[in-house]
């Protein structure tokens, strides 16, 4: 126990009655680390009591300053290192303490893949109460992590401010409203970093207002950027208070002559008071509405407002994964639930004979439906609608699958959904999930009549703690 801890008096008087943890906000105190949670803060315990510390890791002592407590566990913020991790590594992002969008960049890139490993190694065992070490144990293998984990990311969106009477576009700073100007993000695609700084130059240049989150006042809120990492197009999207931009042209042309690789411009017109980046309207102001890329051999469209993978090479390593597990050889009906716009669907539709996908959003069914035509692929089919609305509904119509692909959201499988799994009795069910616990949750309902044979890591996010993985289930004929 640290040296602090034992001097303690008591709470502090600020601090709730109630609330008997042996640490108070603003208290500095020594801890021992013993290991990492789910969002990569270190984990570490004061007389029991559990301490999460943001910036430590697993075998290190720190000094750290208590943030915020709560009655069964706290948060600390770390002041510094008394005994270092040999895993410990220097974070190359000069921003890195003050941004928050990474947060293992201080953690050697081996040793994040296999801390992604035993997360979902932990989740199968304590959740899903799965066997994970010794005879008749699920594999889970080690993570499959990027050769150059840095600068992956295809999409940018910055926000836009003023900062002492000068255009600032970074992100902001923690818990406030202020703008944190950045000119390079270490996980950020060479090619958005240059199109942001361009763009950011030639707003100032040309005298364009940033938007005043507080005043409402301004005109350019967000300059989103998104390339194609295949095809290096690359598509600036500029989101605006207003339709109107002073000296649109020159600034369209400015455009096009200094961001390498530009085949579309795009203005968003979003005039509330809101976080949320995306007005209604949108208007291309020159080239094309959308820009291409691939996954593998499947060629998609991308708007400005459309959904696509962030980390598209490891997205090819996620959906080659899926391809293998679903195991299909051209004969097989496949089931893929929350679609999206179609990407492992249309990738499952090269070696089966028919798949039916499903989404929620009509939007993503649309451009789904669009991606299927721009690569000629006809044996697919998308419905828009709960999963567990629709999928039931085609069992009714007597459409029976081979193979179930699920790809949910963090909060997992809807119950009915489930249900409706163990009823159809695919042969083979390939979850993809990008969060460890309720997959655990899933696969524990699942296992009545599945056994889970084994389940992939993949690390689509880089130096943050997300935790994507696919798991196999093959359908256990002793048991029906
Ligand atoms: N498989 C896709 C997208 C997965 S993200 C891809 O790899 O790109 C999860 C998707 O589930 C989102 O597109 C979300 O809109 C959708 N979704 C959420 N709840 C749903 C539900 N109840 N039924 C169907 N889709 C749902």
């Amino acid at each position: 126990m640290g040296k602090t801890t034992k001097k303690r008096r008591g709470p502090h008087p600020s601090a709730k009655a109630e609330l008997d943890v042996p640490v108070r906000v603003g208290q500095t105190v020594e801890v021992e680390i013993t290991g990492l949670n789910h969002e990569g803060a270190g984990v570490g315990r004061i007389e029991g009591y559990t301490l999460f510390v943001t910036g430590a890791l697993a075998q290190e002592r720190v000094r750290a300053r208590v943030e915020h407590v709560k009655k069964n566990f706290g948060f600390a913020k770390m002041v510094e290192v008394v005994e270092a991790s040999t895993y410990r590594a220097l974070p190359p992002c000069p921003l890195y303490d003050r941004c928050g969008g990474c947060s293992l960049q201080h953690l050697d890139y081996a040793e994040q893949l296999r801390h992604k490993q035993q997360i979902v190694r932990d989740n199968l065992r304590r959740i899903g109460g799965f066997q994970v070490e010794g005879e008749g144990a699920i594999t889970v293998h080690p993570t499959l992590g990027m050769s150059d984990p840095w600068r992956y990311r295809n999409k940018a969106q910055v926000p836009i401010g003023e900062e002492n009477g000068a255009l600032v576009g970074g992100f902001y700073a923690e818990k406030s409203h202020s703008i944190i100007d950045m000119e390079a993000c270490m996980i950020q695609h060479q090619a958005n970093d240059d199109a942001v700084a361009v763009v950011k130059k030639l707003a100032a240049q040309l005298q364009i207002r940033a938007y005043d989150e507080q005043r409402h006042t301004g005109l350019l809120r967000h300059v989103v950027v998104k390339v194609g990492v295949k095809t290096g197009e690359v598509m600036v999207v500029l989101v605006t208070t207003e339709e109107e931009i002073p000296q649109r042209e020159r600034l369209v042309e400015a455009i096009r002559e200094q961001v390498a690789g530009v085949t579309s411009i795009v203005q968003n017109v979003n005039a509330e008071r809101t976080n949320v980046i995306f007005g209604k309207k949108t208007v291309t102001l020159w080239g094309s509405d959308v820009i291409y890329d691939y996954i593998g051999p499947i060629k998609f469209a991308i708007s400005a407002r459309s959904f696509y993978q962030v980390n598209p090479a490891q997205t090819e390593v996620l959906y080659n994964k899926t391809l293998e597990y679903a195991g299909a050889t051209g004969t097989e009906t496949v089931i893929d639930a929350y679609c999206g716009i179609g990407t492992i669907s249309l990738f499952l539709a090269q070696k089966s004979r028919h798949v039916y996908g499903v989404e929620i959003v009509p939007e993503a069914i649309a451009d789904a439906n669009r991606n299927a035509e721009l690569n000629g692929v006809e044996n697919v089919t998308f419905e828009a609608g709960p999963a567990e609305v629709v999928i039931p509904a085609w069992k009714e119509k007597g459409i029976r699958a081979d193979v179930i692909v699920v790809d949910p959201p963090r909060k997992g499988c809807d119950e009915a959904l489930l249900a409706t799994i163990l009823e159809m009795q695919p042969e083979r069910v390939v979850y993809v999930s990008c969060n460890p616990s309720t997959l655990a949750r899933d696969l524990k309902v699942l296992a009545e009549r599945y056994e889970v044979r084994e389940v992939q890591p993949v690390d689509m996010f880089p130096h943050t703690g997300h935790v994507e993985s696919v798991a196999l289930l093959v359908k256990d004929d002793i048991k029906n």
